[in-house]
């Protein structure tokens, strides 16, 4: 028997939740913010997309694709799905670690 084939199986998974934001269908996060609103530990945040050179410049939050939401604090999701069901274009998936 080799020295391997003793060792316990060792499993593979994720510790956290995952979570995706279909960027096709939130287009304009900064004038929704729903998800952000309703959840309870402050899981999203909306953040500026910008090039290095456009880091002064201004930018329109009503516009397509300037602010996208992330899911920067997965760690803190309790798997309530507040912002499953309150995103009016079903832009959130979650995936359970
Ligand atoms: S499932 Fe609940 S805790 Fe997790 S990100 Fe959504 S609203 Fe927040
Ligand atoms: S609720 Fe849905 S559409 Fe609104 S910001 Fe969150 S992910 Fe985007």
């Amino acid at each position: 028997m080799s020295p391997l084939s003793r060792m316990p199986q060792l499993v593979l998974g994720r510790k956290y939740p995952k979570i995706s934001v279909d960027l096709q269908k939130c287009t304009v996060p900064f004038l929704c913010k729903k998800c952000l609103q309703i959840c309870p530990n402050a899981v999203f945040h909306v953040t500026r997309v910008m090039s290095k050179e456009e880091r002064l410049k201004e930018m329109d939050p009503r516009i397509d694709g300037n602010y996208v939401i992330t899911a920067s604090r997965r760690d803190k999701c309790i798997l309530c799905d507040k912002c499953i069901e309150i995103c009016p274009v079903d832009a959130i998936k979650i995936e359970e670690p």
